[in-house]
């Protein structure tokens, strides 16, 4: 019997004529919800999910009786009830490794556009507003030698602190992460507990997953802890961060600025304040978002759903335990 896998995130053409190859597939890339018509149609027949960014919940998955496997085109999988699919032996896989390096250079990008005030500064030139030489009351302030503070070590952590480490010559503090010998040996970086973390790093960056012990982690009281003029990076997921008490924190002057890539809802609300204020540069989810990473993605996700829908160990799984269910 021929398997039926729904793909419901932008493939290439060749990484679709593989899977229609061997699969007879349903091809939704534009699907905003699995709850739409077109889905509900599809799912109670499916094999395989392949895609991104809409939430599977356990609702979505009664309506699944025969699905096997899901290859998120994504590394975090906070979209998805793990002990759920585990528990009824649907493997879940993603796409670690492939896009380390493009979603560090992202989490760069937003810590050099907030310390030099890129965005602002770019924006007075395109607006005409150049018309004299730059005074103190534009400056940003230096990135080299200053103190990184990453709140999570792991791929994507450990990548944003080597840049900071070799290239800008940065002090590297973290938390959130089991100890890493080989990165306090290689860049110097210094383990903390979050607390003097904070109060120590003259730009703190998120790089933890989703959990239910990081919702909400960063909020008023953390924010209070650190430096003044300290800048605060997000590229990890929205809701990590308390996003009411992180605007009042911006407002107030507790934190000089930000640089986000998530939020707690998105696309970001037209009316969030976050989309207007000047200390703030939010980037609509960019992390990965290169024609070479995610093209990388989508392949790791399709070999992915291959070998798992062919009972073969999948490149990257998250759940192994399913498939002894
Ligand atoms: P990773 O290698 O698993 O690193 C996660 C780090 O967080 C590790 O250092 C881990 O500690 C630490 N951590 C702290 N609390 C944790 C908890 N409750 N559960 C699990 N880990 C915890 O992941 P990664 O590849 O660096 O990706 C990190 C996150 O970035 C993803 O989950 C995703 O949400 C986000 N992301 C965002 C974008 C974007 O487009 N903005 C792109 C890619 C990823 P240990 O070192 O002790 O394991």
């Amino acid at each position: 019997m021929t398997k039926r896998i729904l793909v419901f995130r932008e493939i290439n053409d060749t990484q679709l004529a593989s899977l229609r190859a061997e699969f007879e597939v349903d091809y939704l890339p534009h699907l905003t919800s699995f709850d739409a018509p077109e889905a509900m149609e599809i799912l109670p027949q499916v094999h395989g999910l392949v895609g991104a960014s809409l939430k599977v919940t356990p609702e979505v998955l009664d309506k699944a009786p025969n699905l096997e496997a899901i290859a998120s085109i994504s590394v975090g999988y906070d979209n998805y009830p793990v002990d759920e699919l585990t528990r009824r032996g649907i493997l879940l896989c993603n796409t670690p490794d492939v896009l380390t390096e493009t979603t560090a250079d992202t989490g760069f990008l937003l810590i050099m556009s907030t310390a030099r005030r890129a965005i602002e500064l770019a924006e007075m030139v395109r607006q005409g507003r150049w018309t004299q030489n730059i005074g103190k009351e534009w400056f940003g302030s230096d990135i080299h030698g200053k103190t990184l503070g990453m709140v999570g070590m792991g791929r994507i952590g450990a990548a944003i602190a080597r840049r900071g480490a070799l290239g800008f010559n940065m002090n590297v503090l973290y938390s959130m992460a089991s100890s890493k010998p080989e990165l306090e040996k290689s860049l110097g970086a210094q383990r903390l507990e979050l607390d003097a973390l904070l109060e120590q790093a003259d730009i703190v960056c998120v790089t933890v997953p989703l959990t239910e012990q990081t919702e909400k982690l960063i909020g008023a009281a953390q924010f209070a802890r650190m430096k003044p003029g300290a800048i605060f990076v997000n590229v990890a997921r929205g809701k990590v961060v308390d996003e009411a008490a992180m605007i009042q924190a911006l407002d107030d002057g507790t934190l000089h600025a930000a640089g986000l890539d998530v939020f707690e809802t998105e696309p970001l609300p037209a009316d969030s304040p976050l989309a207007r204020m000047s200390n703030v540069v939010a980037l609509p989810h960019i992390g990965s978002a290169t024609h070479e990473t995610r093209t990388a993605m989508a392949q790791r996700a399709v070999d992915n759903i291959r070998l798992a829908l062919d009972g073969q160990p999948a490149l990257s799984a998250v759940n192994v335990d399913a498939l002894e269910r």
